[in-house]
């Protein structure tokens, strides 16, 4: 359980972790893979031990997308878009599951109405099952469709008081390239993140990324499937791409 001392070894405490659907596809080609999901289980406790506050918001991609071929054969792009708001509850339970199997306490957020399994959001009460030590597992997207669950995770982050928001991805963090295909890609260490729009990089969707500017929230991108990379980010280590909103910093370091 947390204590002072780990307190303050950590250079971010109250966090918001955005993972998404398709990190929970491990090898498959559909569904959960639950290797992942008790690795991620593993990587959040170690953060929590650690002293850390975390809330989670997690995607459907692995299910259902609102943008994609099986969405767009659809009637009404708006339809579509809450099949995947509900997909990303179906993770959110198996993520709370996995959590809970590693021995921590959860809240499921939705939301969208869904009283049986998951609490409605109220800003006040997400913030005290943090301070209580509880992870907040935030589901349903924002509740609208025409947006992304990285928006959610930039509008959760702000009205939780989020120090940070860590972006769990399958690469170490943003490249200059696509790393999984160009072998001179190179990573940044940091960037600011007017670079990140003028770059186009996709880091995440403008909407998202607005949003993390207007509240002045830093954005980390990192190698969620390394375990224990989650809680060295939380110590301060320069691990991953770093989006930050400091005009007066330097606009682009590379790794
Ligand atoms: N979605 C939505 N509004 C939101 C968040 C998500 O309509 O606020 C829908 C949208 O159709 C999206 C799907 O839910 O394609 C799954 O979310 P996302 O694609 O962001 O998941 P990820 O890419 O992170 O797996």
């Amino acid at each position: 359980m947390p204590t002072d001392a780990d307190d303050e070894s950590l250079r971010y405490r109250r966090v918001l972790l955005k993972l998404s659907g398709e990190a929970l596809l491990g090898d498959k080609a559909f569904g959960i893979d639950h290797g992942v999901l008790d690795q991620y289980a593993a990587d959040v406790k170690q953060a929590v031990e650690a002293g850390a506050q975390v809330a989670l918001v997690i995607g459907g991609g692995n299910i259902f997308r609102g943008v994609s071929p099986q969405g767009s054969q659809m009637s009404s792009r708006a339809h579509a878009d809450y099949m995947g708001m509900l997909a990303t509850m179906i993770n959110g339970m198996a993520l709370q599951d996995a959590l809970e199997r590693a021995g921590l306490q959860t809240r499921l957020v939705s939301a969208i109405e869904m009283n049986e399994i998951a609490e409605p959001f109220i800003r006040r009460r997400a913030i005290r099952h943090l301070e209580k030590g509880r992870v907040v597992v935030f589901g349903g997207g924002t509740g609208h469709p025409f947006f992304s669950t990285d928006t959610a995770a930039a509008l959760r982050a702000a009205e939780i008081d989020a120090e940070v928001i860590l972006k769990g991805t399958r690469v170490p963090g943003v490249f200059t390239a696509d790393p999984e295909t160009d072998q001179d890609a190179q990573r940044y260490e940091s960037i600011f993140g007017g670079e990140v729009i003028q770059r186009d990089l996709k880091v995440m969707d403008l909407t998202a990324v607005t949003l993390a500017k207007e509240s002045g929230l830093p954005l980390i991108v990192f190698d969620m499937n390394t375990p224990g990379t989650f809680t060295r980010i939380l110590r301060g280590e320069p691990v991953g791409t770093t989006v930050h909103w400091d005009a007066d910093a330097e606009s682009v370091v590379l790794a």
